[in-house]
């Protein structure tokens, strides 16, 4: 038989992929785009964290935070840390427990430990504390510098995506909408540009309601400032961290072509066409650059 014929074989007859591999996936995804955009944009943002290359989350066996990915080509990669390993401490202080009652849920634990490994390198480098299997490794890590904007998917039907200032959320709905990574770069990028951009500070300031009532009249006029900016800034992110800009109009083609816009369609986005249309003279603008 032919190797293509066995391999092909091989994937026929392993199990389906767990609800666990699914989201693993779209984890790592998400970290190696986001890594992407955060490095190749760090001279835009005003606020700056170090990015490692780590994708944590819970460990197997206890409460500190374990390694679920490491992504090719970072700094963590770069020192040797490896998927399963666990991180005790950095620079000689503990990293936060999961089950402390100082967290009221594993997301303000998470919180917590990427705080810490922020705080445990901001100065530069620093030593983290590793088990793997029975043995404790001393590695030093030192990030890269990045935008400090973090990137999380959110478990909800909605699809939606969200920046706050200091996170990116995406649903894990919209994942069955992307054809390529550069279709959710471009989600990506322009939940990015609304924090580079400091959209939520400048829509307080002006005293927007973003709320039921920020989608009519002139909160709307001010939402749509903000969203033709932050997709046209999407593009320039796109285009340094190396994604292919002309997914952002494709994107948004076909979605308002299938979903009439869902939960984006409202009075602060520019509908479909002009959007598809200023998206495209950007690219024309970028490229011209
Ligand atoms: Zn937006």
């Amino acid at each position: 038989m032919e190797l293509a014929t066995i391999l092909g074989l091989l994937l026929a007859a392993s199990p389906p992929p767990s609800q666990a591999d699914i989201e693993r996936v779209q984890d790592v995804r998400v970290a190696k785009i986001g890594h992407d955009l955060v490095t190749a944009n760090a001279g835009r943002c005003a606020r700056r964290a170090p990015a490692t290359g780590l994708l944590l989350g819970t460990s197997a066996a206890g409460r500190y935070p374990g390694v679920v990915a490491v992504l090719p080509g970072s700094p963590a990669a770069g020192v040797g840390i490896a998927p399963d390993d666990i991180i005790q401490s950095i620079g000689g202080t503990a990293m936060p427990m999961l089950g402390d009652p100082a967290f009221k849920d594993a997301s303000a634990w998470m919180r917590a430990v990427h705080d810490r490994l922020d705080a445990g390198l901001a100065a530069g480098s620093a030593v983290l504390a590793i088990r793997r299997g029975e043995r404790t490794l001393s590695v030093e890590l030192a990030g890269v510098p990045a935008c400090a904007t973090r990137f999380v998917i959110s478990n909800t039907r909605a699809l939606n995506a969200g920046a706050d200032g200091q996170y990116v959320r995406i649903s894990q709905s919209m994942f069955a909408e992307f054809r390529s990574d550069d279709e959710l770069a471009a989600i990506l990028a322009h939940e990015l540009a609304h924090n580079i951009l400091d959209h939520r500070a400048v829509l307080d300031a002006q005293g927007v309601s973003r709320g039921l009532f920020g989608r009519i009249g002139k909160n709307a006029a001010k939402i749509r400032e903000t969203e033709i900016a932050a997709d046209a800034l999407s593009l320039t992110l796109m285009h340094d961290a190396g994604y292919r800009m002309a997914a952002a109009p494709e994107f948004w083609a076909r979605f308002e072509k299938k979903h009439g816009y869902g939960i984006f369609a409202d009075a602060t986005h520019l509908n479909g066409r002009r959007r598809v249309d200023m998206l495209n003279a950007e690219i024309v603008r970028v490229e011209a650059r």
